[in-house]
């Protein structure tokens, strides 16, 4: 012990302050390898429909668990992937582990996969789809690909193209974190999406201020009239729950009602 105590005061030293530049590479470095290892997982969490209670499909989400520093929220590496490019690699294995995952679950049970928007930009993604849905044997109506408002406030056309090509595909397209953007109610003129998912602060927010109900509510009712599902985000608690049933959305999503988990620990929801 006291060896131990000994060699570590040797080691003790004051190194310089990483800047914030160096901690970013040495993170993409890191995630560099996790991918070609396999140090990244895709965890799972139900979207529940909220008239048959019982999930429709699952969320696919970026798990990486670093060798020493632990959990790395996707909040932290997806911005290091995007900037570096090495997004494109990570999507495309999201996106191909989602649906050899979801070519498994019961007929109908579908897979959200989030998109980045620099992937969107890349033009790749219809070819990249097309394969992982033939690869797995996956019908295309089963997957869903969540964009964020983001991507269309460019009016890019790479976008709306890759855009159109996966609606002629068959795959389903949600609009992700509906009102965290800018003027979002422009982008439903832009491109019609499947599906709206309303963002979390709304929906914790709407529980104590009625302006915020009153938003989740006109936008589950927009939402139907336009023919989309509209999903609650974020459902946290029991409360959560009543309020966006009461604001008439179909769909919801939280921890209260499944949080995300390993393939391996869904099948309550897929068989149950
Ligand atoms: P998102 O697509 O909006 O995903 C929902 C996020 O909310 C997930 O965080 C999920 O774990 C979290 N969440 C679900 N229910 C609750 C709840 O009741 N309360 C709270 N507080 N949070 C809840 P996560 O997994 O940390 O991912 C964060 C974001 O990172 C995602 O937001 C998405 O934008 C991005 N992301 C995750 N996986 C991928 C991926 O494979 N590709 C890309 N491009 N982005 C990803
Ligand atoms: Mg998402
Ligand atoms: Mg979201
Ligand atoms: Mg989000």
């Amino acid at each position: 012990r006291a060896r131990a105590e000994e060699r570590g005061s040797i080691r003790c030293f004051t190194p310089p302050m990483a800047t914030q530049r160096e901690n970013r590479l040495l993170l993409l470095a890191d995630l560099r390898e996790a991918l070609s290892g396999s140090g990244v997982a895709v965890a799972y969490q139900p979207i529940i429909d909220l008239r048959r209670n019982r999930a429709s499909g699952f969320e696919a989400l970026l798990r990486w668990n670093h060798p020493y520093r632990g959990p790395i929220p996707p909040a932290e590496f997806v911005p290091v992937a995007e900037e570096s490019g090495l997004i494109l690699q990570l999507g495309e294995w999201v996106l191909r582990r989602a649906c050899a995952d979801a070519a498994t679950w019961p007929a109908g049970m579908k897979v959200a996969v989030n998109l980045s928007p620099v992937q969107m930009i890349g033009g790749e993604v219809p070819r990249l789809v097309r394969e992982a849905l033939a690869e797995a044997g996956l019908p295309a109506e089963r997957l869903e690909l969540e964009i964020t408002e983001s991507v269309l406030l460019q009016h890019n056309e790479t976008v709306l193209a890759t855009l159109r090509e996966l609606r002629t595909m068959g795959v389903r397209l949600a609009l992700d974190d509906f009102g965290t953007g800018y003027a979002s109610l422009a982008y439903l003129r832009v491109f019609r999406f499947d599906k709206i998912k309303i963002d979390q602060s709304f929906v914790r927010d709407a529980v104590r201020r009625p302006d915020c109900l009153a938003i989740v509510r006109s936008v589950a009712g927009l939402a139907a009239e336009l023919g989309m599902t509209a999903t609650a985000e974020g459902v946290e608690e029991a409360e959560h729950l009543a309020m966006v049933r009461g604001a008439g959305c179909p769909e919801a999503q939280g921890y209260h009602l499944g949080r995300p988990v390993a393939l391996a620990e869904l099948g309550r929801f897929l068989w149950g």
